[in-house]
């Protein structure tokens, strides 16, 4: 059994226009050890369906199946799930600032969550929040822990995110955009020290961004999102040499490339996703697709990746006419 199993995944939220299925089908399983990152533009649902596996969403219906190391998300009880956020699963933002409340010292933000799920005493909960700021890297942690996060630079800032999420011992660690923000150099501090984390406790790490580059450096698999779905899944390294979709092949052309003109070698993919309100029918991505053809149903039919799969896979009908 995997520690991530998401089945069937459906997030939908209601608006004044209308239904907005933000997430429509999306099934993966992630094992411990691994690093799975799903990639997408915005929109594309890899948000959405993150915070569902968090048990975040209060203002949508989700439904499908989500079960961390067996225990379900989906329908469980507020505090059950509560429960669950911290022991099995933690999660880091794109923006320390917003998740860290401005005006508590650092380290009682990480006692509080520890004392929370270990029912620890203040004494043992400073000495664990010394602890695990020591262990991603901030120097002088013990007198740190007095500190405001406006104190900490935007890369320390986002290490005590990650403190924060070590802190409960979860399984499941969820980095949502977690470099966006900051400047190349800590970004790739941050990718070794995510890395670094998960191995030494053994992590699955679910890995949520729109940067290849990220995903290049850091996973071991990728799951390409377009408009709600998966398009994609394999190994990252295959998915780079041999992307099988249209929609990845596109993605990887926007690339800038290291051998020449940057500029010139970008080739964005024309128009944009489809609205989630009136999804176009068949394939999400015909409306853009340079590889459609008319002798397939691409306007009508809609591809869904092959369930359960081989380890390489893709939504798209020109797969199926050569399996
Ligand atoms: Fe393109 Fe058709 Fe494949 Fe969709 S199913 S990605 S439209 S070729
Ligand atoms: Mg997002």
């Amino acid at each position: 059994m995997s520690l991530l199993e998401v089945r069937d995944l459906r997030v939908t939220f209601t608006t004044g226009r209308g239904a907005l299925r933000a997430v429509d089908g999306l099934s993966f399983t992630l094992d411990r050890g691994r690093t799975l990152s799903i990639v997408g533009e915005s929109g594309s649902g890899k948000s959405v369906s993150s915070l569902a596996i968090m048990g975040l969403h209060r203002d949508a219906a989700v439904e499908g199946s989500i079960e961390v190391d067996g225990v379900q998300v989906v329908g469980a009880p507020a505090d059950q799930v509560r429960r669950m956020r911290g022991r099995r699963m933690a999660m880091v933002f794109q923006d320390p600032l917003s998740s860290l409340h401005p005006a508590y010292a650092v380290g009682e933000q990480i006692a509080e969550a520890y004392r929370l799920h270990f029912g620890a005493g203040r004494r043992a909960a400073r000495l664990r929040a010394a602890e695990v700021l020591g262990e991603v890297g901030i120097p002088d942690p013990k007198r740190r822990l007095a500190e405001y996060p406006h104190q900490f630079s935007g890369g320390m800032r986002q290490r005590v995110m990650i403190a924060m999420a070590l802190a409960c011992e979860p399984e499941l660690l969820i980095a949502d955009e977690p470099t966006t923000a900051l400047d190349v150099t800590v970004q790739a501090q941050i990718l070794e020290l995510i890395a670094r984390v998960q191995q030494d406790h053994g992590l699955a790490v679910l890995m949520i961004t729109h940067d290849l580059g990220v995903v290049a450096r850091a996973a071991d698999e990728v799951l390409i999102m377009y408009a709600g779905a998966a398009v994609e899944h394999g190994p990252a390294l295959t998915v780079f040499a041999e992307p099988r979709h249209p929609y990845t092949r596109g993605l990887l052309n926007c690339l800038p490339r290291l051998d020449g003109d940057a500029e010139a070698a970008l080739i964005p993919i024309p128009g944009n996703p489809p609205s989630l309100l009136s999804p176009p029918d068949g394939c999400r991505f015909h409306p853009r697709c340079a590889e459609r053809q008319e002798r397939l149903p691409c306007a009508v039919s809609r591809p869904l990746l092959p369930q359960p799969g081989p380890a390489h896979r893709a939504a798209c009908h020109l797969l199926e006419e050569t399996r």
